[in-house]
């Protein structure tokens, strides 16, 4: 198998000498590579360069003299083994180099072949073994050095019985003394008691336990708070031989330490009363403490693996989840209320702040949310609303009484006025007079009735008691339902009216519907002024037809509008300064729409007119 053969070096200045020493390799058949250096300067850089097996050095070269040129040799390549060439006077030189390492001499003039290449085999293959030796024990001590086991051999001490009483140290490790924090000393031969007198409670339960190992041969492992040295360990023991065991001891402080904290962190979260939840990157839960078993009425095992949105049934901000989950992945973090549900289906607030977790390498692996119960506050909010808009109706109730007596008293005192002016007996009045008087109270009683028919319309309304009596109509019929009373109304203005032929029928009440149209058009009458336009407009938009009242009179400021739909709303009339009406007729009209399902709204411009536009919707069936 070598067919490369070892390389030695010869290291001879006397050419004579090399001669012999090549013809020696030459006649046992050139079992080696021969190279040849007649200085030790040369010798050392071909040695430099590596691949020697070998050196064959004469220690008499013209820049080395004596010892010292094995020693620079040796020094140069420790691992190459060295043969001594030393003229018989000189042996005793050739012995100290074999004591200071090089592996053989050989005495120049009784050399022959077979000599010859025996040493040099034998030296590279002892040097060999003494290499591979020395690297094996290298690497066990190493492995020994860095061992963190202590390690102790010991005898058990048993009674007449048999029974365990205690052990005897026999042997420990150098790990064990800095473990143990005892020197070999003090340990050695001594008994475990007499080592640790101060642990005699434990020290019963630990000898039975040794001496059921040593006794028989069942290996063991423990871990154990060694109370003399405040140290945790775990302790594997095991029986060599019957009566002895080996105990190897591993320093496990720190990692219990490390437990305690998780332990202790654990408890913090499992005794908080907010709920934290992980979850997984599918939102499928992972952990549920106490405070989320309390304030969703779930227990964990009941929810560990399954979706947290199906779980809390969250209602909000579900509906908005693609903007909640777009934030959360760019910043991490979300926090803000969710309305979810407990087991019981009863609603619960919470304000959630919700960590992304991410591995080393940045990928989101999952989240944490940390949810703390708002209900109660929300309830609070909630009743406070309630009540303040109680308050608010209350306030309005009081105001609506006051304007319902204040709109009756108006007409009666006017009544009350005139007849009593004309029951007078100490004066006369003509009869035109008389007639004026009448015609007035007559007026008045009209607008008591009004008043009194508003009032209970706004009241059916109210109450939701408004009944509808409904059917398809064409808006034509409902135009000419009422169109003698429109008629009246614009006498003094231009009626225009845009009704397109194919307009589909309505479902509506007629009468009710007429009322509306009515009231929008009495309205825009009244606000306008006489001979301007008014026009009624129909259209349909979709399944709607929308109906409109334009007027060219005095408009709405912007900042009035959204009050004219209020009952008992009425503007200060800015330009007349009559004010002729209940300012419940748009509300009565809006309450009416809103039983059609249906819509009323206005738009308008200060001095240049008012729209005011409803929908219907377009007749079901035939
Ligand atoms: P009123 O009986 O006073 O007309 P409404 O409820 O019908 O009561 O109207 C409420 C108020 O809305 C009116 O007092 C008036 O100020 C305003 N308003 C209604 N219609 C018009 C309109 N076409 N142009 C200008 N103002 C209007």
């Amino acid at each position: 198998m070598e067919d490369k053969r070892p390389k030695v070096l010869l290291t001879e200045d006397n050419p004579g000498d090399v001669r012999l020493i090549q013809e020696m390799l030459a006649e046992a058949g050139v079992p080696f590579d021969l190279e040849c250096a007649d200085r030790l300067s040369a010798g050392l850089e071909h040695l430099a360069e590596g691949g020697i097996a070998l050196v064959l050095l004469d220690l008499g070269l013209p820049d080395s003299m004596g010892f010292d040129t094995f020693i620079r040799v040796h020094k140069q390549a420790p691992q190459v083994p060295i043969v001594l060439l030393t003229i018989l006077s000189d042996e005793a030189l050739g012995v100290k180099a074999v004591q200071e390492g090089a592996q053989d001499y050989l005495i120049k003039g009784q050399l022959d072949s077979n000599l010859l290449v025996r040493a040099c085999r034998y030296a590279i293959e002892r040097k060999r073994a003494e290499e591979t030796l020395r690297e094996s024990e290298e690497k066990y001590r190493s492995l020994f050095e860095n061992m963190l086991n202590g390690f102790a051999y010991c005898k058990i001490l048993v009674d007449e019985n048999n029974q365990p009483i205690d052990f005897i140290y026999l042997e420990v490790d150098d790990i064990f003394e800095k473990l143990i924090g005892l020197r070999k000393e003090d340990v050695i031969g001594k008994k475990f008691t007499e080592v640790f007198p101060s642990i005699k409670e434990s020290a019963l339960d630990r000898i039975s336990i040794y001496g059921k190992v040593a006794l028989t041969g069942e290996r063991t492992e423990f871990d154990i708070y060694f109370e003399p040295i405040e140290k945790w360990m775990t302790i594997s023991a095991y029986s060599p031989e019957k009566g002895y065991f080996i105990a190897v001891f591993e320093d496990i402080t720190e990692r219990k330490r490390a437990e305690e904290q998780i332990r202790y962190q654990a408890n913090l979260v499992e005794n908080v009363s907010d709920a934290i939840i992980s979850s997984d990157v599918n939102f499928n839960i992972l952990s549920w403490n106490k405070g989320a078993e309390t304030m969703y009425g779930w227990r964990e095992d009941e929810v560990i693996g399954k979706s947290i949105v199906d779980v809390t049934k969250m209602e909000y901000p579900y509906d908005r989840m693609e903007e909640v989950m777009e934030q959360f992945f760019k910043t991490g973090y979300w926090k803000g209320e969710v309305i979810q549900k407990r087991k019981d289906g009863t609603i619960l607030n919470a304000l959630a702040s919700v960590s992304l977790l991410k591995d080393s390498s940045g990928n989101p692996v999952g989240d944490v949310a940390i949810n703390h119960d708002i209900t109660e506050h929300k309830q609070a909010e909630e009743k406070e609303r309630e009540l303040q808009v109680l308050r608010e109706v209350d306030g309005l109730r009081s105001q609506l009484l006051a304007n319902i007596s204040h709109e009756l008293r108006t007409p009666l005192t006017s009544i009350k006025g005139f007849v009593s002016t004309l029951l007078r007996t100490d004066a006369q009045w003509s009869e035109e007079e008389q007639r004026d008087f009448l015609q007035t109270i007559d007026q008045e009683s009209d607008r008591l009735t009004r008043i009194i028919s508003d009032l209970l319309d706004m009241s059916r309304i109210e109450a939701k008691a408004l009944k509808l009596d409904k059917d398809n109509y064409q808006i034509s019929e409902i135009l000419d339902s009422v169109s003698s009373s429109l008629a009246s109304l614009t006498e003094r203005h231009q009626l225009q009216v845009i009704v397109p032929p194919d307009l589909p029928p309505v479902f509506v009440d007629l009468m009710r519907i007429g009322q509306v149209l009515t009231n929008l058009v009495e309205n825009a009458a009244k606000y306008s002024p006489e001979g301007s336009e008014i026009t009624i407009e129909t259209q349909l938009a979709g399944d709607q037809v929308i109906v409109s009242v334009t007027d060219r009179g005095q408009g709405i400021a912007p900042e009035l509008l959204p009050r004219v739909f209020d009952r008992f709303y009425q503007a200060e009339s800015i330009a007349t300064g009559r004010k002729s009406g209940t300012g419940l007729g748009l509300s009565i009209c809006q309450g009416i729409l809103e039983t059609h399902d249906g819509r009323i709204w206005v738009e308008s411009k200060l001095g240049e007119g008012s729209k005011f536009s409803f929908s219907l919707s377009v007749g079901k069936g035939e």
